[in-house]
């Protein structure tokens, strides 16, 4: 018998090429007239892009934002908040701008515009990641949900290509979680297939012209998608494995998921066969593990945890750390199964 429980996310969202331009009206419908803007290092030039057309709403530019969403950094922001009188936070950038401008509402109940650069997702969920002492605990609250969300096509222009690539592998990632998950309904499924099929398309697209703004347009359509997947279904052994390889051993966030993903499917595949050849149809091929290994290959991206640095002899810790957490996953998890995984994915193996 099917059941579910479904909660959509009281959030606006706003679409388009040039959507940007809004963001001045978007700040006044929300009564607040003090917004703090937040960018990385990098993107002090989109932040300061959005400080112009807030105009006398924007109070202050925030580049503070990192991976991994440190406490102490956090702490500093909090404080420059209370100083400065901030009223609403607009966070423009990847998920470590949008990591922080959560942690920051979390602690202020600031409400807060996302507009996403990447296709992380981080947007679409009210989940918060945030590290202390080399520590990544997630969390998960309401309160970190934005009110409104601007999409804006021209902004992902700037995200370099191979980003844009492992960023549409870590959106995929949710989407294909999203299809086995213990709390899958019929919306998460539609998103999910719609949001696999957006990167599949636009991904190669994007490969060939990096600036082709159907295929940006179609990518951030599917970030949207795969990103309220995330938000609404649990996530099983692919995001468990990558957050423990990204916070026990410091790799990089969408190279990860880029390289466990078509080792954590083969893993799952007779478990979620039904779920997962629904991937494979959308891939053209008859088995989703290989499929999407394939796609990487065509795409020439990082394939194998050892080109992003780990060391053979971290695997077993790594296998550890997974095991010792108790979360859904389709098929039984063992740590021979789990290290095998990891081996596999260390080398870059091309599932059987
Ligand atoms: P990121 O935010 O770390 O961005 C990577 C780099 O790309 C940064 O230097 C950034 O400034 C730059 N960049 C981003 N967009 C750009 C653009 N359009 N043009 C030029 N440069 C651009 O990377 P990410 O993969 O988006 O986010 C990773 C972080 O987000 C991780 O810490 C991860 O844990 C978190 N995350 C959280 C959730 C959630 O639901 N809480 C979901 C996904 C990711």
């Amino acid at each position: 018998m099917t059941q579910f429980i479904y909660t959509p996310a009281p959030t606006k969202v706003i679409f388009g090429s040039g959507a940007l331009s809004q963001i001045r009206e978007v700040v006044l419908e929300l009564h607040c007239e003090r917004a703090l803007v937040i960018v990385t290092n990098g993107q002090i030039e989109q932040g300061r892009h959005v400080m112009n057309l807030l105009g006398n709403l924007g109070v202050s530019l925030c580049h503070k934002a990192v991976m991994h969403t440190p406490e102490d950094v956090t702490e500093s922001v909090v404080y420059d908040c209370k100083d400065i009188g901030v009223d609403c936070l607009v966070a423009i950038g990847g998920g470590s701008t949008i990591g922080l401008s959560k942690a920051l509402a979390l602690r202020t109940n600031l409400p807060q515009v996302f507009i996403p650069t990447t296709y992380a997702g981080s947007e679409a969920t009210p989940i918060v990641g945030q590290s202390k002492g080399g520590v990544k605990t997630t969390q998960v609250s309401p309160t970190v949900l934005p009110k409104v969300i601007i999409y804006d096509v021209h902004l992902t222009d700037t995200l370099p290509l191979k980003l844009t690539l492992l960023s549409g592998f870590n959106a995929m990632a949710h989407a294909i979680e999203a299809l086995y998950a213990q709390q899958q309904n019929p919306i998460t499924e539609v998103l999910a297939k719609r949001g696999i099929a957006s990167f599949v398309k636009s991904l190669p697209a994007l490969l060939e012209d990096p600036h082709d703004e159907s295929a940006r347009t179609e990518a951030l359509i599917g970030a949207w998608m795969c990103g309220t997947c995330l938000a609404s279904a649990g996530m099983a052994l692919h995001h468990k494995l990558c957050h423990t390889l990204g916070g026990s051993f410091g790799l990089p966030h969408a190279e990860i998921h880029t390289v466990v993903l078509p080792h954590a499917i083969a893993y799952n595949t007779e478990a979620a066969r039904a779920s997962l050849d629904k991937v494979a149809r959308i891939l053209g091929t008859d088995n989703a593990a290989q499929g999407i290994y394939d796609l990487q290959k065509r795409l020439g991206v990082v394939q194998s945890l050892k080109e992003l640095g780990l060391k053979e002899e971290d695997l077993p810790k790594a296998a550890e750390i997974a095991m010792s957490r108790v979360y859904h996953n389709p098929a039984k998890l063992s740590y021979e199964g789990i290290l095998a995984l990891l081996t596999d994915a260390y080398y870059g193996r091309r599932p059987s």
